[in-house]
């Protein structure tokens, strides 16, 4: 664990509208993430697997145009997100969110399989 400012939510907002979760964090910082994002980067085990080479990781030619439906929190450190593909089995931890911010870890690689 960081700081728990960094990494812990102050203000969650799921806008199924813009397809796009929006993360206000305890030190200030505001993290957005789109939804094929998300989709892409989902940290379940049937996507991951459960060491390297298990399963293939969804591809962004898959995932491109995924939509989220749903979203609830899981208890104080994770959020838990449904997508349109019917696949919502993803629990998203603060902490690895703020790490994958996208205005902090700059254009991410769609070529590249990557876990949250
Ligand atoms: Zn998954
Ligand atoms: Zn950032």
């Amino acid at each position: 664990m960081g700081d728990p400012r960094r990494e812990t939510p102050a203000k969650l907002g799921l806008d199924l509208k813009a397809q796009r979760l929006t993360v206000t964090w305890h030190d200030g910082h505001v993290s957005t993430y789109d939804a094929p994002f998300l989709r892409f980067v989902c940290p379940c085990a049937g996507c991951r697997g459960h060491a390297p080479g298990d399963v293939i990781p969804p591809a962004w030619e898959q995932v491109k145009s995924a939509r989220v439906v749903g979203g609830s929190q899981v208890g104080g450190y994770a959020i838990q997100l449904a997508f349109d593909d019917g696949h919502a089995s993803g629990i998203y931890a603060f902490d690895r969110l703020r790490d994958a911010c996208p205005c902090c870890t700059g254009p991410f690689d769609p070529a590249v399989p990557r876990g949250l």
